[in-house]
């Protein structure tokens, strides 16, 4: 249906929700238009990145009309022609991708980076509903490759390599607009060098890194935050490698048990600050990403 994007709803009660606001008011359904006399069925959209040709796309939260139903006349966020959203926002089976012999897909998932620009663009929005700029990100490009938007699917494609050895080096993962195959996105204890030298010359490389939980180390005075650290890959004659997790204030630590194995994704740095090392130089070396959402996080 026709329509541009919507920045703030109005609840049963009244109550006017911007996108800001939305899980904040618990989520409330139904939801109607805010526009002045208008107050038609809406939608919520949650966020969302894509990976196009010209990079990686942030498409906030968003309001959206209602399958079949179209604004009031003179509603402020009815827009003339059909500016359907071009973009298939239903889970698409990797499963079957892989099967076919698919070996391109885009990585959607939300990292902790990618969290922080897309609240950047939802205060943009909501100060600047600029309809017009907004309704352009939603056109369709001809047909794309699959879209991994859930850390199930990228657990899927790293099983999928793992039975299929050949497929490690024809499965490509694209990101920021660039493609990685298979075996120089996945890292699991025998490849932690890997990554860490990939890391000391790239700077922040996204990766998809297995461990197994070894400590869980809680708040403190001295370090605020929970991290989790992993079980190190040995190495006799020079330093071992610890992937570290910090996690943001809001995460849990439950979600990792004590000696489960996981897999989890994000953008992976190495900490200049020597205070805020995990493991010390005598120990060894680490590697650590930043994990604010269950949805970078999956056990294995
Ligand atoms: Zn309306």
């Amino acid at each position: 249906m026709s329509g541009a994007k919507i920045s703030y709803a109005l609840d049963n009660n009244g109550n006017q929700i911007s996108i800001l606001n939305y899980y904040n008011f618990g989520s409330p359904s139904p939801i109607y238009c805010g526009g002045k006399g208008c107050g038609v069925l809406l939608n919520h959209v949650s966020e969302f990145k894509r990976e196009g040709r010209n990079g990686t796309q942030y498409i906030p939260a968003h309001y959206r009309l209602a399958k079949g139903i179209d604004h009031v006349e003179h509603c402020i966020f009815k827009t003339s022609g059909n500016h359907s959203l071009g973009v298939d926002l239903s889970d698409q089976d990797v499963v079957s991708a892989l099967r076919r012999g698919d070996d391109l897909f885009r990585i959607h998932i939300i990292d902790t980076d990618d969290q922080q620009k897309i609240h950047i663009k939802e205060d943009d929005f909501v100060n600047n509903p600029n309809i017009n700029a907004i309704k352009k990100d939603y056109r369709a490009k001809g047909k794309k490759s699959t879209y991994v938007k859930t850390i199930q699917s990228l657990k899927e494609i790293y099983d999928f390599g793992l039975q299929n050895p050949l497929a490690q080096n024809k499965i490509q993962l694209m990101l920021n607009g660039e493609k990685r195959f298979w075996n120089d996105f996945f890292f699991s204890v025998a490849q932690y060098e890997e990554l860490k030298q990939k890391i000391r010359g790239e700077g922040i490389v996204k990766a998809a890194v297995v461990g197994k939980v070894h400590v869980v180390r809680l708040a403190s005075n001295s370090n605020p935050f929970e991290h989790i650290e992993f079980h190190p890959q040995k190495r006799r004659f020079s330093s071992d490698n610890y992937p570290i997790v910090k996690l943001t204030k809001s995460m849990n630590s439950n979600l990792f048990n004590f000696v489960s194995r996981v897999l989890f994704y994000g953008g992976f740095t190495i900490e200049a600050n020597p205070n805020k090392l995990m493991i010390t130089h005598a120990i060894g070396d680490e590697f650590r990403t930043i994990v604010s959402s269950e949805s970078q996080v999956i056990e294995i």
